[in-house]
C-alpha cells in the first residue's frame, strides 16, 4: 500500500486514487513562471514530481499529470516590458529553455503542458470567475478587478493551518503573491493598468487578466476534473497560491479540489530558499558550465527525500558523481557476467522488494537507495568471489532495469560516432571473409576511440568502453 504525507491533514495516509477502477491517477503540478530561467530549487520540485509520478506508475497506475506554464503574471508582464519585447515573445525563450532542460533532468513529459494564455484557458477563467461573481463568492470592485470574497468560504487557511480569527482578514490585495498579515480578499481578474501595456483580453468586467491563482484553477478543472488525487508544488506554494487554488475551484463546482496534497521542502543555498528574488541561484546551465552532467544533478536532487531541506553543495554534486560511477561499473561488470544468460527464477540476492516497498512509504527515496547499493555491494562481492552465476547476474541486470524507470539514473545511451561505424562495417566484412587478423586490427582501432566490441550470436555489439571518454 502506498502512503503519502498530505500536507491538508498534516498525517501520513493511505493512497487511494478517486478512480472506481483504482487505475488512474490525476495529478497536478504547478509549473514554472516563465520570466526567466527556471533555477535549480525550481527543479528540485519538478524532480520529486517526477519521482511521485514514476514510482506510481511502477506500481501500476496510470498517472495523467498536467503542468501549467504560468506565462501572464505581475512577473512575466515586469519582465516583457524591463526587456520592450511583447509578452508572448519574451515567455517563449524561457518556454523553450524550460522543455530542454526537463529533458536534461530525465523527467517524464506530463500529459499537458497548458498555457494560462492560451485563448481556452482564459475562456475558462472567466467562466469560473463569472460563476465566483454570481454565487457571491466574488464581486466586481470600484477599482474595476474582481476579488475573491473571503468571508464566503469559512475553510480559507485550512491547508496552512492559519487561524483566519487570529488574523483578522483586512483590505484587499492585487498583488498575486502576498503575506499572512496582509490577508484579505484576493484578485481574480485584475482591471487593466498602464503598466499592462498590451497584455489585456476583454471580459464581462472589462479588459484586464488573470490573476495567478485562478489559472491554476481553470487549468487543473478544465484538463483534469473537478477532483484531482494529487496537487504538488514547493512548501511556498501552500499559501496563498494553494489556498487560493482551494477557495476558487471548490466554491465552483462544489466539489473537494484535491485529496491529498504534497509539497517539497525548500532547496537552500547557505540555510536560505534558492530564488530568483534574492539571486542566490543557480540554473541547470550554470551547474553544466561548472562540468556537472543533468544526470549527476538529478541525482542530487533525487536523492534527498522530498519533506527534508536540500542544502545545494558541490560536495554533494560530487558525491553523485562517485555514486554514479559506482553504479556504472556494475552495470557494467553484471552485463559482461550475465553475457547471453536469461534470468534465473529466484531473487539472488535477498531485500531487493524493499526498493518499491521503501517509495511506497512517502517516497522514502534514502531507503531505496540503500537497498540498491546494497544489492550492489553484495553482487559485486560475488562476482568478486566467482560465484554470480550468469542466470543471477540476468536476473539482477533485469531488476536494475526495472527500478530505473523509477529512478531514471542509468548510464547515458552514447551516440556512435561515425568513424566507429564505419570500423565496425570493416570489422563485419573482414569477419565474414574469415580475415581474423584483420577483425583483430579493427577491435583494436575500435577500442581506441573508446569503445568496446563484444562478438555475440546476434552480431558485433558495441559500447562505450568504462573510464573512456564517451562514458559519462
Ligand atoms: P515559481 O516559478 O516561483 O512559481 O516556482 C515553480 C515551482 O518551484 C513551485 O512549485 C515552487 O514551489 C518551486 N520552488 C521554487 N523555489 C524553490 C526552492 N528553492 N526549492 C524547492 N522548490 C522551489
Ligand atoms: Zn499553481
Amino acid at each position: 500500500m502506498i502512503r503519502y504525507h498530505n500536507t491538508a491533514t498534516r498525517a501520513i495516509e493511505p493512497f487511494v486514487p478517486l478512480d472506481p477502477e483504482g487505475r488512474t491517477v490525476r495529478l497536478y503540478t504547478c509549473g514554472p513562471t516563465v520570466y526567466a530561467r527556471a533555477h535549480i530549487g525550481n527543479f528540485r520540485a519538478y524532480v520529486f514530481e517526477d519521482l511521485l509520478q514514476r514510482h506510481l506508475e511502477f506500481r501500476g497506475f496510470r498517472v495523467r499529470r498536467v503542468m501549467n506554464l504560468t506565462d501572464v503574471d505581475d512577473k512575466t508582464i515586469r519582465g516583457a516590458r524591463t526587456s520592450g519585447v511583447p509578452l508572448a515573445d519574451f515567455t517563449a525563450a524561457f518556454k523553450a529553455a524550460f522543455f530542454t532542460d526537463l529533458e536534461i533532468l530525465r523527467i517524464r513529459k506530463a500529459e499537458a503542458y497548458p498555457a494560462a494564455t492560451d485563448p481556452e484557458n482564459i475562456e475558462h477563467m472567466i467562466a469560473m470567475i463569472r460563476t465566483l461573481v454570481e454565487t457571491g463568492h466574488a464581486y466586481h470592485a470600484d477599482d474595476g478587478s474582481v476579488y475573491f470574497r473571503l468571508s464566503t468560504f469559512p475553510a480559507y487557511g485550512r491547508l496552512a493551518h492559519l487561524n483566519l480569527d487570529e488574523l483578522r482578514p483586512g483590505a484587499r490585495v492585487s498583488q498575486d503573491e502576498y503575506e499572512k498579515e496582509s490577508l484579505g480578499d484576493f484578485a481574480l481578474w485584475k482591471a487593466w493598468h498602464e503598466a499592462d501595456g498590451d497584455v489585456a483580453w476583454e471580459s464581462p468586467w472589462g479588459r484586464g487578466r488573470p490573476g495567478w491563482h485562478i489559472e491554476c484553477s481553470a487549468m487543473a478543472t478544465r484538463l483534469l476534473g473537478d477532483s484531482l488525487d494529487i496537487h504538488c508544488g514547493g512548501v511556498d506554494n501552500i499559501f496563498p497560491h494553494h489556498e487560493a487554488e482551494i477557495a476558487q475551484s471548490e466554491c465552483c463546482t462544489g466539489k473537494p479540489f484535491s485529496r491529498t496534497w504534497l509539497h517539497c521542502a525548500h532547496l537552500l543555498v547557505d540555510g536560505q530558499k534558492m530564488s530568483k528574488s534574492l539571486g542566490n541561484f543557480y540554473t541547470l546551465r550554470d551547474l553544466m558550465d561548472r562540468g556537472y552532467t543533468g544526470r549527476e544533478i538529478r541525482y542530487a536532487l533525487l536523492s534527498v527525500h522530498y519533506r527534508l531541506p536540500l542544502n545545494l553543495r558541490f560536495e554533494s554534486l560530487d558525491a553523485a558523481r562517485a555514486a554514479l560511477v559506482r553504479l556504472d561499473e556494475w552495470i557494467a561488470r553484471l552485463t559482461a557476467q550475465a553475457g547471453d544468460a536469461s534470468p534465473s527464477i529466484a531473487m539472488p540476492v535477498a531485500g531487493l522488494d524493499g526498493f518499491g516497498a521503501a517509495l511506497d512509504e512517502d517516497l522514502n527515496i534514502s531507503a531505496a537507495l540503500a537497498v540498491l547499493f546494497e544489492a550492489l555491494r553484495e553482487s559485486n562481492r560475488r562476482m568478486d568471489a566467482g560465484n554470480l552465476p550468469p542466470s543471477d547476474a540476468a536476473t539482477l541486470l533485469a531488476w536494475w532495469k526495472s527500478v530505473d524507470t523509477v529512478l531514471a539514473l542509468g548510464p547515458e545511451v552514447a551516440a556512435i560516432p561515425e568513424a566507429v561505424a564505419a570500423l565496425l562495417a570493416s570489422r563485419a566484412e573482414a569477419r565474414r571473409n574469415k580475415d581474423w587478423a584483420q577483425s583483430d586490427r579493427f577491435r583494436d582501432e575500435i577500442a581506441a576511440l573508446g569503445w568496446e566490441v563484444k562478438d555475440t550470436k546476434d552480431g558485433q555489439q558495441l559500447r562505450p568502453r568504462a573510464n573512456s571518454a564517451n562514458h559519462p
